[in-house]
């Protein structure tokens, strides 16, 4: 070899050593520099296209985004909403407990005394009295042992549930139980399984199937489901349970108020005694005019969920001002069970009236959830539209949280609702939901308007 070539060669060596070092100090990768990693834009985010679909398609029909009004006074059986006085059907408000001059004080009263935040985790920041009272009071509400209260309704299913369910259970929940159910058992990591809505007949085929599989198995459903307004049967539920071997979870969020001759929920409802059903779960959002949600049930379970679930431990403790109003709401449902009693007379009065009005009201059993079923998303957008035009608040219900073409209005009712304002919000769906069926088949407005008026005069 000449001197030339062995130079060459030695070059090309060291070139090789030198290269295969760099590529070693880089962990095994070339020139970061040449490779470049470009972060999704937020407006290539597909969620976000879909939504812009969405709102393009409301525009292109000319109608208003419904969504995010803002109500410039407390809202309960009536609200306003830019500077209109309208009736309102858009409140959990069940019990009008959050114009009630008694929660209001008691809120004040602990706010002057505790301050608005208990700053920290109830674990390391300390308990308030307010927050022991209240749990006392929602464990008599239940006539079980204990509760523990956490800041957000949804956290308290996804936290409950995540931390007493692991990769060896079962889970079976109703088909329209709520998300928070739903992301409760995916971060848990045990098996899932949805059965039929309120199909007891499959979820005894599916414990049948799979209960010998599992250590632990979990059957949850709402106790008032929030979009169809309608019950489960809890007795039947409890023979399951107890056959299997599984635990019962109720999710009391709209039942709570609403079911039981004094609105103590679900096992007043079906007469049941409370420690049948091992986790009573609620939110404090609705009836209790308040914000946060609760687990009710034996000592063990609240011990467990109290020293142990991230969304307690790792989460400010209640503020205090929304612990002492819970209670207090608590407490004026029990002096006035007036409330209760008006409030499932106008929801039987309601759904009377949608029926006879000739109103597809789907599942509703006339407990303070009504839902007006309308199947086309944009038809249901639009609806709402021309109620607000008349004077009502009802807001629809669209894809993705409930199937397509199951879109619907939903009406809750409340205590402080007139059997007048009623009639009202009954007679003026039937009249608008008339005309827009007559605009779709290309009739003028003004001859939609002339149907309307005779349609609703039958
Ligand atoms: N469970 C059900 C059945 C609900 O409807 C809701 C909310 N509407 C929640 C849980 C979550 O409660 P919150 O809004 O109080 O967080």
């Amino acid at each position: 070899m000449t001197d030339k070539r062995s130079a060459e060669v030695l070059s090309k060596a060291m070139k090789d050593t030198v290269m295969s070092l760099v590529k070693k100090s880089a962990g095994g990768r070339t020139q970061p520099a040449e490779r470049a990693w470009p972060a999704t834009g937020f407006s290539e985010f597909a969620a976000y296209k879909e939504l812009q679909t969405q709102r393009g398609a409301g525009e292109l029909f000319g109608i208003e985004n419904p969504f995010f009004r803002v109500h410039e006074t407390r809202a309960g059986a009536t609200t306003r909403i830019g500077g209109r006085e309208v009736i309102n059907f858009a409140s959990y408000d069940y019990l009008g407990l959050n114009a009630h001059p008694a929660v209001a004080a008691a809120a004040n009263a602990a706010m002057q005394r505790l301050g608005t935040s208990a700053s920290a985790s109830r674990v390391v920041a300390g308990e308030r009295d307010v927050h022991r009272d209240l749990e006392r009071r929602i464990a008599e509400v239940y006539g079980v042992d204990d509760a523990v209260v956490y800041v957000s309704g949804h956290a308290t299913n996804v936290s409950a549930i995540s931390t007493l369910l692991g990769p060896r259970d079962l889970i079976l929940s109703d088909a329209l139980v709520h998300n928070s159910v739903m992301v409760g058992a995916q971060l848990s990591g045990a098996t899932r399984r949805s059965f039929p809505h309120n199909d007891l007949d499959a979820l005894e085929r599916t414990l049948a199937e799979l209960r010998g599989r599992h250590q632990n198995v979990l059957i949850a459903v709402e106790g008032l489901y929030s979009m169809d307004g309608d019950v489960p049967d809890l007795k039947r539920l409890v023979q399951i349970k107890t056959h299997y071997g599984a635990w019962l979870m109720m999710d009391e969020a709209h039942a709570l108020g609403v079911l039981g001759a004094s609105g103590r929920g679900s096992a007043e409802h079906c007469g049941i005694d409370g420690r049948a059903v091992d986790i009573w779960m609620g939110t404090l959002s609705k009836t209790c005019a308040a914000c946060g949600g609760f687990i009710a049930g034996s000592k063990a379970l609240v011990d467990i969920l109290k020293c142990t679930s991230a969304g307690f431990v790792y989460s400010v403790g209640m503020p205090p001002p929304i612990a002492a109003a819970a209670l207090a709401a608590l407490n004026a449902m029990a002096r006035e069970p007036e409330r209760v009693a008006r409030l499932q007379a106008n929801s039987r009065l309601f759904l009377e009236r949608a029926q006879a009005a000739g109103l597809d009201t789907g599942f509703a059993q006339g407990y303070a959830v009504i839902g007006i079923m309308i199947g086309d998303s944009l038809r249901a957008a639009k609806l709402t539209e021309r109620l607000f035009e008349a004077g009502i608040n009802a807001l629809p219900i669209i894809h993705p949280a409930v199937p397509m073409q199951a879109a619907r209005l939903r009406f809750f009712l409340s205590s402080e609702h007139t059997a007048a304002q009623i009639e009202t919000a009954v007679a003026a769906t039937r009249r608008e939901l008339a005309r827009l069926e007559a605009e779709k088949f290309g009739l003028s407005k003004l001859a939609a308007g002339v149907l309307a008026k005779k349609s609703a005069g039958r």
